[in-house]
């Protein structure tokens, strides 16, 4: 094997693995629970709906983590990364505290 096939394979298997490994990283999460300490204290909700809205005056209506713009996940896919919450999910249509639509 010339020494440039061998650097072209080795390099083609270390983008290989970098690919494997960032993909992991946005998608190993397990779905974020609503008795989470950390989602308790920021009021999330998997069910927008069901908002406490008088404990949380900053909810209206028609907002989901799908326009938060710190949702990270696809449309149209039920669950999706959180900027806040790590590799944890959450629910397209969940809502917590933080959100935001700048
Ligand atoms: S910060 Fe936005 S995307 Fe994250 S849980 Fe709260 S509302 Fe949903």
């Amino acid at each position: 094997m010339t020494a440039s096939r061998r650097s072209f394979l080795v390099l083609s298997l270390g983008a290989s693995a970098s690919l494997a490994l960032s993909r992991f990283s946005a998608a190993d999460g397990a779905e974020l629970s609503e008795s989470d300490p950390a989602a308790q204290k920021l009021g999330y909700k998997q069910d927008a709906s069901t908002v406490d809205k008088a404990k949380f005056t900053n909810y209206s209506a028609g907002q989901e983590c799908s326009t938060c713009s710190l949702y990270q996940g696809k449309t149209g896919e039920p669950l999706g990364g959180c900027t806040l919450f790590g590799t944890k999910l959450v629910a397209e249509h969940g809502w917590c505290s933080s959100y935001s639509n700048f």
